[in-house]
């Protein structure tokens, strides 16, 4: 079927139409089996439209297509710069439809129009861009043994590999994962969230104008339990790469160990603390905090929810911190609107789940700052919210909220927050704020996260490699590293 939707809004005004069947081998298909799953815009709690929902029948045929093209006309058969010449026309066709994007977008997760326009349209170009410059770099190495022989290396791709992607930012992440994917040589069968998949379907019908054969890109769009399952189990795939909770990380790995030992990336959740220290630039801690858990409505793996203050600052620091947060809750409201800044949690169950988390952290002593409330009457808005008096123990601050509730801990000594910070199973991000040069790093150093934000917070750098400690995941996305995670090396050793 198709969708067809007209933005008639202060911020875009246009049609997006796009095809909610299934993209396999350059194909549009519904699903063998039949089945759809509800589209809902977040904003108002109401079904914008249906797109098709895959099986386990409809993997095994995009596995097959993404096999063929693997061998056929892509892998190890497309040179490295014809690659990077199709990411780079996929990028310019994305580009060209910016604004449709961005509408789609912000309809589907409830994103502010401008950011979702200038942030995850604009991100998702640069790094497919940015991977298309790597297409014709993937180099090996030359080994010398002695002067008989020697050995060399080649990059090769791992063939078909299956990526699973979440809701939170369905455009970013649909990028990082085709991007250095695609650029390796590797075809793919991709599944986006359930809950969002307008904007991968929207991309889904540029890849045949951006050139790639057929079965090069295979969008499956369905359900975790059935589309995801199938592609984590399934034998011909050889790696899959993705990006969610870490309940479902866990499902994947065991479905791997069980069906063919596929390689597995994972990008997982997080608890990421934010560090204060007396000696930080307050105005500039105040607004990297704020932008560090309140960004895309606190549903972010990086989000800086626990907020670790010093004493001496304490004070100050919450007072500033908490006008910038009623500031947020002031401009909460339709995405679409100018001077909107924060808009609604992407679903009902997530807005469930938020607010179970607010009355438990109430129960268990913590006190709301500001916020803890809805917004509106309709969709799925909560007010940015402040806990005071949290400690450790607490549901809050040990467990992953995912929604725009930030714990706030006082503490003493640098001692004494490098333990708190490390007490979590997550270790994906953290952030550190002081003037103190040493300090900072001393600190950076000592905590267990893959991310480290020193005076600033959520800087994405394409170059820069993104990935979690601990239970927060396994591998690495973005920069030079990520080409490692879609190729495996193969010695050759040569006796002259
Ligand atoms: P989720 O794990 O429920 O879903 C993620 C994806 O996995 C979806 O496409 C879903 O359909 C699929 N899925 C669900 N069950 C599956 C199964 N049994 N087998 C295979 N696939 C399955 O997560 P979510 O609710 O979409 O996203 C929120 C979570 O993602 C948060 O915990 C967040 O921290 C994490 N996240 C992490 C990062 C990161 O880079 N580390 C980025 C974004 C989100």
């Amino acid at each position: 079927g198709t969708f067809s939707y007209t933005f008639d809004t202060a911020a875009y005004k246009g049609t997006a139409i796009i095809n909610t069947g299934l993209f396999i081998d350059g194909k549009w298909v519904e699903p063998v089996e039949g089945g759809t799953i509800d589209v809902v815009n977040p904003a108002t709690g109401k079904v914008i439209t249906k797109v098709s929902a895959g099986s386990a029948k409809d993997v095994d045929i995009a596995v097959a297509a993404a096999k063929k093209a693997y061998k056929t006309s892509w892998g190890l058969k497309t040179p490295g710069v014809v690659r990077g010449k199709l990411l780079n026309k996929l990028a310019d066709l994305i580009e060209e439809n910016a604004a449709e994007f961005a509408a789609l977008e912000a309809l589907d997760v409830g994103k502010v129009y401008e950011k979702a326009k200038s942030q995850d349209v604009g991100g998702a170009i640069a790094v497919i861009r940015y991977y298309a410059g790597w297409a014709d770099k993937i180099q090996g190495k030359t080994i010398e043994t002695n002067d008989k022989k020697f050995a060399y290396t080649r990059h090769e791709p791992y063939g078909v590999v299956g990526q699973i992607v979440p809701w939170n930012f369905p455009m970013g992440m649909v990028s990082w994962k085709i991007g250095p994917a695609l650029a390796t040589g590797n075809t793919i069968v991709l599944k986006p969230s359930e809950i969002t998949p307008l904007t991968a379907l929207k991309l889904a019908g540029l890849i045949n104008e951006a050139g790639f054969p057929p079965g090069v890109v295979n969008i499956v769009n369905g359900y975790g339990h059935t589309v995801g399952q199938a592609i984590s189990e399934h034998p011909l795939i050889e790696k899959v790469a993705f990006t969610g909770s870490t309940l479902t990380g866990r499902k994947i790995l065991k479905a791997s160990a069980e069906s063919n030992i596929k390689v597995v990336t994972l990008e997982l959740g997080g608890k990421s603390p934010t560090i204060i220290f007396d000696d930080a630039d307050i105005d500039q801690a105040v607004k990297w905090a704020s932008h560090g858990i309140f960004f895309n409505m606190g549903q972010c793996c990086t989000a800086g929810s626990r907020i670790f203050i010093q004493e001496g600052i304490y004070d100050e620091f919450l007072k500033k911190f908490t006008a910038i947060t009623k500031y947020l809750g002031d401009t909460t409201g339709d995405p679409f609107t100018p001077g909107t800044q924060h808009g609604p949690q992407v679903s009902q169950i997530q807005f469930d789940r938020v607010m179970g988390y607010i009355e438990a952290g109430k129960e268990e002593g913590a006190k709301v700052h500001i916020g803890g409330v809805r917004h509106g009457e309709d969709g799925f808005f909560i007010k940015p919210t402040i806990f005071t008096d949290c400690h450790q123990g607490m549901k809050i601050v040990r467990e992953e909220i995912f929604g725009p509730v930030a714990a706030i801990i006082k503490f003493k000594t640098e001692d004494e927050v490098i333990e708190l910070a490390n007490d979590t199973t997550y270790g994906l991000a953290s952030n550190v704020f002081s003037e103190n040069g040493s300090r900072a790093i001393r600190v950076a150093h000592a905590i267990e996260s893959g991310t480290v934000w020193v005076n600033c917070a959520q800087m994405g750098e394409l170059s820069v490699p993104f990935g979690g400690y601990k239970q927060s995941g396994i591998g690495r996305e973005l920069g030079e590293y990520a080409l490692d995670t879609y190729t495996q090396v193969k010695a050759v050793h040569v006796n002259l």
